[in-house]
């Protein structure tokens, strides 16, 4: 069985072997790109290479570069514990040409890759082009021999990608695996398949276009690739399981999760293994978020990590934890991830600390929180928890929204966050009135507070659900 450390490295001396250069993860913290909450991909360093402001002495890359998806235009916080295949924080391996190399190679490597390097089944992987990319489709068609039954044409939803509103865009071509008929889902392109049989592993951008203003696409002089494959999810096919959360890391770090809070991880119940999953996968994205300088606070980046924080020690506490359990987990996690990542190994100290103290500030109201949540459950005639427990959750009990609504969800509940909105704006209206005798702290609060509730955000597969958007 392949290691995931061992599969990363696969990937990486595969593109050494066709002259990329190793580019070490860049931080989580974007350094060059202010717009942006979160490095969400591993083309976020490469970003001034490919707009031709930033010259390297190499015009081929590989990587693996550590994402983070809890915020912003990609979120898939609530789809973790839901899905089998999303996580806050993964790794993206990626190769990337810069102007040279474009699609026939880019498309000959990621199938050489998996089809010989890995050695996977070809009947077991499924393609998709952009639908109006001819040329892509006629590379795999007719020069890789994929068949007609496992292609499909699709959208540009899911398959045009751009930077920006202007700038490099083009279509894209997508690798899934087929983990098979004894799991419920649909091939891409059809209904059902958010479902978690055939599950996208691979995403190739092929940056051809530099859209205008007026909406005009000219072709880029020098047309880019950008690729990206979740590491987690092939090593889920590299390891035998359709779940992300079955493979090696994630089995330990479950394991270290039911240890630390006193339960037999091979007896956990479905709702108890879901938050295993959830344990397991937060103090990923807590431990690097820390790593690169984020801390637990109350705005920006500080208060995603926070709502990640507190929502894995809800689960904890669900759990049966009864103190603080959440920062044993860094330990076994630097065992597993350290030595790919120095800089979270040299951290390890720092970050235990911040945990157990954010676990034990969150301690102080969770149970209290906790139990008033039960009460207004226990007062309503509705599915709805009115507004009103859902702010004063989120004002006096340190409960983040989406935290609430976890908890909602797992009852079949939903919010009032119309309701909740209202008492906010009160609440702000309460503050300008009172700053016109004193200094004029409101003006700190713009329309990106971490606070603000924009509405819904549809996830996949997971129903409506409450969402606070970052940026
Ligand atoms: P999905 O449709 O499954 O949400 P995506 O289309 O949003 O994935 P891309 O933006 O194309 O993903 O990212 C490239 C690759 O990164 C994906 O093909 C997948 O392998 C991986 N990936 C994306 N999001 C996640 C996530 N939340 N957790 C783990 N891997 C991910
Ligand atoms: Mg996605
Ligand atoms: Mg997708
Ligand atoms: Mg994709």
């Amino acid at each position: 069985m392949m290691s995931t450390n061992a599969l990363r490295a696969r990937f990486v001396e595969y593109f050494e072997r066709h002259k990329h250069r190793f580019v070490a993860s860049s931080s989580l913290v974007p350094a060059s790109d202010p717009t942006l909450l979160f490095t969400n991909a591993g083309m976020v360093p490469f970003k001034d290479v490919f707009l031709g402001g930033d010259k390297r002495d190499y015009s081929r890359a590989v990587s693996s570069q550590r994402c983070v998806r809890a915020g912003g235009k990609h979120n898939d916080l609530e789809n973790v514990g839901y899905t089998a295949r999303h996580h806050t924080f993964f790794e993206m391996l990626g190769n990337f040409s810069f102007g040279d190399y474009f699609k026939r190679d880019a498309i000959h490597f990621a199938w050489e890759f998996l089809t010989v390097e890995l050695g996977l089944p070809k009947d077991k992987l499924w393609v998709t082009v952009y639908e109006e990319d001819e040329e892509a489709e006629r590379i795999w068609l007719d020069e890789i021999g994929v068949s007609e039954n496992t292609f499909s044409r699709i959208g540009a939803k899911d398959n045009f990608w751009q930077m920006g509103d202007t700038g490099p865009c083009g279509p894209c071509s997508e690798i899934f695996y087929d983990h098979g008929d004894h799991i419920a889902g649909g091939p891409p392109g059809t209904p059902e398949e958010d479902g978690d049989r055939f599950v996208e592993i691979w995403n190739l951008v092929f940056m051809q276009y530099d859209r205008q203003p007026d909406g005009t696409m000219v072709d880029l002089p020098r047309p880019s690739i950008d690729t990206g494959m979740g590491l987690e999810r092939i090593a889920a096919v590299m390891q035998g399981t359709h779940d992300n959360y079955g493979i090696d890391v994630f089995q330990t770090l479950i394991a270290a999760a039911a240890d630390a809070v006193g339960i037999d991880a091979a007896k956990a119940e479905p709702a108890q293994q879901s938050s295993l999953k959830v344990v397991a996968d937060h103090i990923r994205a807590t431990a690097f978020l820390i790593t690169d300088g984020v801390m637990p606070s109350n705005e920006g980046r500080g208060y995603v990590l926070r709502r990640i924080m507190r929502r894995a020690i809800r689960h904890g506490h669900k759990l049966g934890a009864t103190g603080t359990f959440f920062y044993k987990l860094v330990g076994p996690l630097v065992e597993l991830m350290g030595e790919a990542f120095p800089e979270l190994a040299d951290s390890k100290a720092q970050i235990e600390r911040v945990v157990e103290q954010e676990e034990q500030r969150f301690a102080l109201t969770l149970a209290q929180g906790l139990r008033i949540l039960e009460d207004a459950i226990g007062a309503m005639s509705g599915t709805e928890i009115p507004g009103e427990t859902v702010f004063k959750l989120y004002d006096t009990y340190g409960f983040p929204v989406d935290l609430t609504n976890d908890v909602a969800r797992e009852r079949g509940l939903t919010l009032d966050t119309r309701g909740f909105d209202a008492e906010m704006s009160a609440q702000r209206e309460r503050a300008r009135a009172a700053s016109q005798f004193g200094a004029d702290y409101h003006a700190k609060i713009d329309v990106q507070s971490p606070t603000e509730f924009i509405g819904y955000t549809q996830t996949r597969g997971s129903g409506r659900v409450v969402s606070l958007v970052q940026d």
